[in-house]
């Protein structure tokens, strides 16, 4: 039987609720869940007198109980925040004051120098993606979004950090920006294996479908 809103195969044959209330037959399970069914029956080859429907249910399944205090999630969601937001700025002011003479006496401790505030800028950076990781715990690191974000942030940063290192180009400078390049790319890498690690997104029509065979 051919789907009479698409003309692709309609197996199994089901009935769906429209968010309307109307009873749509005749359509595929793509169709079915591209017009919002909230309900999908599926009916089976009635070998036998009762016949084999079986009812799918296309809702998502309920999130998982929250077991971290609420409160403290937010607290550290808002540490993370501000911390990364001071990143940005002393990140921005390294770069700054790259771009400036340097002072005709520096101070032996290199204050005011850029690789302190670039240095320190990626250090509190990196306080904030920690705390971000505790605040929203296990949900983040299983989010392939989130892998995807922080690989391609990650590789972005480690190239603007060769770049930098290439046009403003210093020998005192190359020890750190080797070692804050190859760390980005480390945690570019990392974030790599862990979005491989995620099982695949599956369509629910996947689902149904895999369901209905194994019941048939
Ligand atoms: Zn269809």
């Amino acid at each position: 039987m051919r789907c009479a809103r698409c003309d692709r195969l309609a197996i199994p044959q089901a009935v769906g609720h429209l968010p309307n209330g109307l009873v749509v037959f005749g359509w595929c399970l793509d169709c079915l869940e591209e017009t919002g069914c909230s309900e999908i029956e599926a009916v089976g080859r009635r070998t036998t007198r009762r016949g084999n429907s079986c009812v799918l249910t296309l809702e998502p399944p309920p999130p998982p109980l929250m077991i971290a205090p609420t409160d403290r999630r937010r607290l550290l969601l808002g540490v993370a925040t501000l911390l990364g937001s001071w990143s940005i700025v002393l990140i921005a002011v390294g770069i700054w004051t790259i771009r400036q003479p340097a002072p005709p006496n520096p101070s032996p401790l290199g204050n005011g120098r850029p690789t302190l505030f670039l240095v320190g800028g990626m250090a509190t950076a990196v306080t904030a993606l920690l705390l971000l990781c505790l605040s929203q715990g296990r949900e983040l690191v299983r989010s392939r979004l989130a892998c995807w974000w922080v690989q391609s942030g990650a590789f972005l940063l480690a190239l603007a950090i060769l770049v930098a290192g290439i046009v403003y180009h210093d020998p005192r400078r190359d020890p750190f920006v080797v070692v804050a390049a190859a760390l980005a790319i480390g945690l570019s890498i990392a974030a790599h294996w862990q979005e491989r690690r995620l099982p695949a997104v599956k369509s629910r029509a996947d689902v149904i479908s895999q369901d209905w065979v194994q019941r048939h």
